[in-house]
């Protein structure tokens, strides 16, 4: 049987790489690009820094984090009046993730809901060209965009090659900047990404070559980035293992932590990596028994397990290592972020129906019903 991979046209990897941008645009054929952004990459210098490197370009800034479909209104408006050629989104995942969404909605119109899954969205949107600024979601190589639709809080699941950018700039320089928090619950994503990916019943060997090469660019430097911001050694590595994770999962798909999280996320405005910290070692407790030689290559390919270990041992150094990574990085639990007990309770039911209604949790190496999806999120207050 084969496998289909799907990779941005364009590459540019490494320091400085998102200073190539004008190169880039000049072999794609662009010239009128739209600069879609957050307002901390302006105030950080960001924007005018590819600016520089740019022929005069329009900025559109008012992109939000964990991006709702209102939020990208003003965006579509924007892309309508101005016949740009390119979108150039600069920032973490919110305005990667929103410029995927403007290029679809501003060229062929609709609501964001018409296009999340089962649709798979195929049809060419304007280019994207994504320059990220956290080691985190690797929306700059994935066909994936998420989506908040504000009518019912449901975090929708966009596919299809229309999501794809045409390039990526991974400049590490660009996450040099990020604060410990960020850096933490984006590390954390990247590391979610590469594991799911491997265990995903939908890995293949390109895939796992990703993924492994992943975890161990991101497992040994995600504390270091988290202590040490400055360490340059440490941003390249988290820079890209979170890429390559995202190239993985891309291909892959993610899994079960990524189904649940995204209730969590919309419901109760918790940041994705964070939410998908929360679930990290309980999702992985429960789905081992499935997949236990693959979880133990995870360990080994994280550095936390050795060759000799058998795999029983390698699944039970993995369990102790991401409980003591959430420790480490100060992952709340829901209760000390501030979730409402209450309200998560008797948000159960729909929680479930809705990490199902996403299909990720039936790539996960144990298929879970909806009944041990709740008792999942019930074990995150034990
Ligand atoms: P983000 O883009 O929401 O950014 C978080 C915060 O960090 C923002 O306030 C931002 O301004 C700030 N920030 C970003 N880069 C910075 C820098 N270099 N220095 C200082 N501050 C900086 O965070 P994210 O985790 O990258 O993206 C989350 C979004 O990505 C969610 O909506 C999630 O659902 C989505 N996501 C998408 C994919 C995909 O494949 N499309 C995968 C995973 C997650």
């Amino acid at each position: 049987m084969s496998q289909q991979i799907v990779l941005p046209r364009l590459l540019q990897i490494g320091a400085g790489a998102s200073t190539q941008v004008g190169q880039i645009l000049q072999s794609l054929g662009c010239s009128r690009p739209l600069i879609i952004t957050d307002p901390m990459m302006v105030k950080l210098g960001y924007v005018e820094r590819i600016q520089a490197h740019l022929p005069p370009s329009d900025v559109y800034a008012d992109t939000v984090p964990e991006p709702t479909e209102s939020s990208l209104r003003g965006g579509v408006a924007r892309v309508r009046q101005g016949h740009y050629d390119c979108l150039i989104a600069v920032g973490g995942g919110s305005p990667i993730d929103s410029a995927k969404a403007i290029s679809i909605l501003g060229k062929y119109g609709g609501r964001m809901r018409d296009y999340k899954v089962p649709r798979i969205v195929n049809e060419p949107g304007i280019p994207v060209i994504a320059i990220p600024t956290t080691a985190g979601t690797g929306s700059e190589a994935t066909r994936v965009t998420v989506i908040t639709d504000d009518e019912c809080d449901e975090k929708m699941l966009c596919l299809g090659l229309g999501f794809l950018p045409v390039a990526a700039l991974v400049d590490y320089e660009l996450t040099l900047s990020l604060p410990p928090r960020t850096t933490a619950d984006t590390g954390i994503d990247a590391l979610t990404h590469a594991i799911e990916a491997y265990v995903s019943r939908k890995a293949n060997p390109y895939t796992d070559a990703q993924a492994l090469q992943a975890m161990g660019l991101l497992a040994p430097n995600l504390r270091k980035a988290f202590h040490h911001g400055e360490d340059r050694a440490a941003r390249e590595a988290m820079m890209l293992g979170a890429t390559l994770a995202g190239i993985a999962f891309s291909n892959a798909s993610v899994a079960l932590v990524h189904g649940m999280s995204r209730p969590i996320g919309a419901f109760f405005h918790v940041p994705h990596g964070l939410s998908n910290a929360m679930l990290l070692p309980a999702v992985t407790a429960y789905s081992i028994p499935a997949a236990t030689a693959r979880y133990a290559d995870c360990a080994r390919a994280m550095g936390i397990a050795g060759a000799s270990d058998a795999d029983a041992t390698a699944n039970q150094k993995l369990l102790a290592e991401l409980i003591a990574l959430n420790t480490e990085l100060q992952v709340p639990t829901p209760a000390a972020f501030g979730i409402d007990r209450a309200r998560f309770f008797s948000l159960l039911p729909v929680m479930a129906e809705q990490a199902l209604a996403s299909g990720s949790p039936a790539n996960n190496p144990r298929i879970p019903s909806a009944e041990d999806i709740v008792q999942l999120y019930q074990s995150l207050w034990d």
